[in-house]
């Protein structure tokens, strides 16, 4: 018997064999919480999440149904702290539940992250930052707004900051503004690639604060979380993309948008912060390629061994060129699991510059590796195995898209490592 098939256990309740999960508890050591919460993300998505995916994908539509299902779980709480009524899971923790969710749907893992991030950037990592205590005071009391609605009302929170130009990169400041007025600001500006859009009850909007006469700075960076339904929002274009269908990232425009000033996400300066000092903050994107790269390699196991539901069983596993495949698909899988838990489980404030390379490695590895797993799975399996009724297509087209992904696309993953790796801060060749 095979590794994979020794590691799954069946359920007496529904008799669905049950996957073995991305990262064993044990082997992993993680705690028995860790390992229940992940549990939960595993079960849902298998047993739920994968057999909606291929309608989702076709018609491009937003998973609606698996996130009132994640809302009856607790996992749209899953970051919010155990104080205010949320799982209280760390990074570690939802990066791995994100992984075992994207296994079975990777728009419903990618569009969770956008809302998870919500929590997780306005909780833990927030209290992980510096603030004067009457500032963390008034963080406290606002932030239980937003908790509340998610954990009460299963509101969900998206995370457009992307924009077309350099500020989703990190380099200028975002272009969509904020002016303070009377009690909150007035919101002007546009995002693109918006996942979520026309289904998040919140945009959790990055802009820039700017006062009258003001220049922009990326230091006055907001995090606002804007009603879907306030006067002045709109959503706006089609949406038709190669992979990542059921995340409907259209373009949101905001016309003169009243922000009341409970809508912040951080405080003032916070973000910016958070930037500077906590990088691993832009590495969760990457869990749900994490799950693509799983379901690539556990599908081609399962198709050569003829245990695909709907297809006919396909005597090649005998030949050498199979197995070889197989086999540079598991070491390809294991050096990015590797790689991603070390970064995923040492993610901090301000790591250490060896921390923040491997960040970058682990968020390459996963987003280039999963699309690099997912090639292999078709040449391997067989034209049979990419129609469109079955699951690897859509893993394939979805793997693409991971290593687009602003901040921390491939190719800025590059640039960072190579110049970060051979320059130390403020060092040039001047
Ligand atoms: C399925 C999907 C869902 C998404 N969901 C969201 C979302 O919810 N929220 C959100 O904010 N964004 C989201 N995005 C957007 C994503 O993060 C990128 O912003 C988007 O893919 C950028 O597309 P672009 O063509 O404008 O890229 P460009 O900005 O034109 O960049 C093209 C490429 O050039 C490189 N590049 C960019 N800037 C630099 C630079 N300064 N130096 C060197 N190289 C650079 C990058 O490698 C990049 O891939 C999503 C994208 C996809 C595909």
């Amino acid at each position: 018997m095979m590794t994979m098939q020794a590691g799954k256990s069946a359920t007496a309740v529904d008799e669905i064999e049950l996957d073995a999960p991305i990262f064993d508890p044990t082997a992993f050591r993680l705690n028995d919480e860790q390992a229940a919460i992940i549990a939960t993300g595993r079960v849902l998505g298998q047993t739920v999440f994968a057999s909606r995916a291929t309608a989702y994908d076709r018609d491009a539509k937003f998973p609606t149904e698996n996130y009132r299902d994640l809302h009856r779980a607790g996992l749209l709480g899953i970051a919010i702290p155990k104080k205010h009524g949320g799982l209280g899971a760390d990074y570690q923790t939802y990066a791995i539940a994100a992984a075992e969710i994207g296994r079975y749907c990777g728009a419903t893992a990618l569009t969770w992250n956008m809302h998870v991030c919500s929590t997780l950037w306005s909780g833990p990592l927030a209290d992980d930052l510096d603030m004067e205590a009457s500032i963390r005071a008034d963080h406290e009391q606002r932030r239980a707004v937003h908790y509340n609605r998610i954990i009460d009302d299963g509101a969900i929170y998206s995370q457009p900051f992307s924009e077309g130009g350099a500020a989703a990169a990190g380099g200028v400041a975002f272009g969509t503004e904020a002016k303070p007025v009377r009690g909150g600001w007035i919101v002007n500006g546009k995002k693109i690639f918006a996942s979520l859009s026309g289904h998040a009850d919140y945009y959790g909007v990055l802009c820039t604060e700017i006062a009258e006469g003001e220049k922009a700075s990326r230091r006055n960076t907001l995090y606002l979380a804007l009603p879907a339904r306030a006067a002045g929002v709109s959503v706006v274009g089609d949406w038709d993309p190669l992979g990542m269908r059921g995340t409907v990232s259209r373009t949101l425009l905001f016309k003169d948008v009243f922000v009341a000033e409970d809508a912040a996400l951080m405080p003032r300066g916070v973000y910016f912060q958070a930037a500077m000092r906590w990088p691993h903050m832009f590495l969760t994107l990457s869990p749900t390629y994490v799950g693509l790269a799983q379901a690539a390699y556990d599908f081609t196991v399962r198709y050569l061994r003829g245990e695909v539901p709907g297809t006919p069983p396909v005597k090649r596993r005998m030949y050498p060129t199979k197995q070889i495949a197989v086999a540079q698909m598991q070491i390809k899988l294991e050096q990015i699991k590797a790689v991603w838990f070390q970064a995923v489980t040492e993610a901090r404030p301000n790591p250490t510059k060896e921390q923040v390379l491997r960040a970058y490695a682990a968020q390459y590895s996963a987003m280039e590796g999963a699309n690099e797993i997912a090639t292999l799975a078709i040449r391997t399996c067989g034209g049979q195995a990419m129609l469109k009724s079955l699951a690897l297509e859509r893993i394939y087209r979805d793997s693409r898209c991971g290593s687009l992904m602003l901040p921390w696309t491939a190719e800025l993953c590059l640039d960072r490592i190579g110049r970060e790796a051979l320059y130390e801060t403020d060092e040039s060749d001047d």
